[in-house]
């Protein structure tokens, strides 16, 4: 059993980057029909998505546009008690066909939050490709037109996604352990 220890946490290697990129392989083939002629404008989040943005992005056999934003939350005054803030979105999203590339929806807060902002931006056709969904976690209304692997309700790092800053660089993903 391969395991990674970060920050005292220990983590065992779950899924090999050969089935991630099987799977995404998959969804490339499904976006590179169904994007063609769309003249999309990708939206990578950064930090998580970085890899599977690389990797997703040249398997899609169309000349898009790429651009990579930040979000981050902050405590706010809404209902619900908190805010999401896009950092860096400096291209015109009004009429585009806009596909957000996310490395993993959970409760699907942040992706709700940020579909609705995309969309009242003025955002043409909005499509979400995304690396992991957690369905046990779900919790809001999320658009996920486009989901390489769902994985059980436990922590994973690798692959881009980190804990607490480190291990986003592992090829493979790992999982928590108990
Ligand atoms: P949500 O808003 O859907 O609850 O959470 C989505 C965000 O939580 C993801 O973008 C990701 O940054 C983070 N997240 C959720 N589950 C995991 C996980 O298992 N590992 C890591 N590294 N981040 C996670
Ligand atoms: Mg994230």
């Amino acid at each position: 059993m391969k395991t990674v220890t970060i920050k005292g946490r220990r983590f065992r290697l779950t899924l090999p980057e050969s089935e991630i990129l099987q799977a995404v392989d998959r969804i490339a083939g499904r976006m590179s029909e169904e994007l063609a002629d769309k003249n999309p404008l990708f939206l990578a989040i950064l930090n998580g998505s970085f890899v599977f943005a690389a990797d997703l992005l040249r398997r899609i056999d169309v000349a898009g546009q790429v651009s990579f934003i930040r979000l981050s939350s902050y405590s706010g005054t809404d209902s619900s008690g908190d805010v999401l803030k896009v950092i860096g979105l400096t291209e015109q999203v009004n009429g585009r066909n806009v596909v957000v590339i996310e490395d993993m929806i959970d409760s699907g807060l942040t992706m709700n939050r940020l579909t609705a902002h995309l969309s009242a931006l003025g955002a043409a056709d909005l499509k979400v490709a995304v690396l992991f969904m957690k369905p046990e976690a779900l919790r809001y209304d999320v658009k996920a037109d486009y989901v390489a692997l769902s994985i059980p309700n436990d922590f994973v790092v690798g692959y881009g996604l980190d804990y607490d800053g480190y291990g986003r660089n592992l090829r493979d993903i790992y999982t928590l352990m108990p």
